[in-house]
């Protein structure tokens, strides 16, 4: 279990996982994502927010079968393999900072980011107010940017 010195397991899964393994939830999402936050966090040096469960933002991290958006896909019979079921993807925002530039930051530097693998398109995102990054398998190399 890769443990963060800037996060907490109740920042990068939902509450009702949270509920049931406490700070151990952290297992859940992959070490390269836990490795990535706490690597940009260091160089931004100011703090970055995954889930923020006191405005009610609370699937930006790891998401399960009883969560609003995996619920609206089951009950539509569609597939969801999004990152965020599998631990291996999270939203982030940083409030101090403009998001574009954090976006450029990451986008430029893919060797010093090599732990992700994947940028969801930010004309998609960063109108959102977040920046998607996972680590799901691509066959490329470097950061590939994705529509959702
Ligand atoms: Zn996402």
């Amino acid at each position: 279990m890769q443990k963060s010195k800037y996060f907490k397991g109740k920042e990068l899964v939902s509450p009702e996982v949270y509920k049931v393994y406490g700070e151990d939830a952290i297992k859940f999402i992959a070490k390269d994502i836990v490795i990535f936050l706490d690597l940009l966090r260091e160089d931004l040096g100011v703090p970055i927010l995954v889930n923020r469960p006191s405005v009610g933002i609370t699937q930006r991290g790891l998401r399960i079968t009883i969560d609003s958006i995996v619920k609206d896909k089951v009950k539509n019979n569609r597939l969801y393999l999004s990152a965020h079921v599998l631990g291996r993807g999270v939203d982030f925002e940083v409030p101090s900072m403009d998001m574009k530039k954090v976006y450029e930051r990451i986008i430029n530097n893919p060797r010093r980011y090599s732990m992700i693998t994947r940028i969801e398109d930010p004309n998609v995102t960063l109108p959102k107010g977040y920046i998607h990054v996972d680590n799901m398998e691509t066959g490329k190399n470097g950061i590939y940017i994705f529509k959702p």
